[in-house]
């Protein structure tokens, strides 16, 4: 689905629909089309394979890129935004596919040291961890791309240690992760995660100018929060009703 500009959402339902399908986990994964030379597209969090339901995630995710007139061929860089399953999982295998390139969060690397050279096996939190090779590590600070877009890195560490978020100024989004959701925020209670480090990430981020906040998952709200005045309020009410509790 084109929000705006070359800036494409694929939104996971959540664990059930409206009609109470069940869908189980899986992230929200965006493509920037065409940001990169040779037309290439950016993707941000590819999300699973296969999720605990038995779901082709990533055949789904392929299909719907097609319907939008995308290729999953054309997919040049993997940006993840933090090293949970349920976000990198299908990073390897679109590397296969696309000889794109993927990356992460310098503070991720602890992870990817856990994963490399093994067979995915069940790890501290509980599941299965494919493997994660990043090409490079991203680092606080400019991603330079390609002519026609500059992306601007944020480190966010919280729900992770290192989680990261992707700012693109010229169009004022911000593409969030795990860090905060409509009405709620990343976990902070499994490994690396800190609560106190969340808020910070989070203040910083409600600094910045944001038209439109594109989270990690939708969990029965907007997966996208559009305008200042949403995500203001969203970023109010989390102060008010989520902090204490974190
Ligand atoms: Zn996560």
């Amino acid at each position: 689905m084109k929000v705006t500009g070359d800036f494409y959402a694929y939104l996971w339902p959540g664990l059930t629909n409206a009609e109470m399908q069940t869908y189980g986990n899986n992230c929200n994964s965006y493509i920037v089309a065409d940001a990169l030379p040779g037309g290439r597209h950016v993707l941000v969090d590819p999300g699973m394979i296969t999720n605990e339901t038995g779901l082709k995630c990533l055949d789904h995710l392929v299909a719907e890129i097609e319907a939008d007139d995308l290729r999953i061929e054309d997919v040049g860089l993997i940006i993840n935004t933090h090293a949970h399953p349920d976000h990198y999982g299908a990073s390897e295998e679109i590397r296969k596919l696309c000889k794109s390139q993927v990356t992460i969060g310098k503070g991720e690397d602890e992870f990817v040291r856990m994963t490399s050279g093994k067979k995915s096996g069940t790890g501290q939190i509980g599941f299965e961890l494919p493997e994660l090779q990043p090409d490079f590590y991203l680092k606080e600070g400019e991603l330079l791309l390609g002519s026609r877009y500059m992306a601007e890195i944020y480190y966010t560490p919280g729900h992770t240690k290192g989680h990261i978020g992707v700012y693109w100024p010229e169009h004022k989004i911000f593409m969030a992760g795990d860090l905060i959701f409509y009405g709620s925020t990343g976990r902070v209670d499994l490994p690396g995660g800190s609560a106190h480090m969340l808020k910070n990430s989070i203040e910083r981020v409600a600094r910045l100018d944001i038209e439109y906040l594109f989270t990690g998952h939708q969990y029965g709200g907007p997966g996208i929060l559009k305008g200042k005045g949403q995500i203001e309020s969203n970023f109010s009410s989390i102060r008010a009703n989520v902090f204490s509790y974190l």
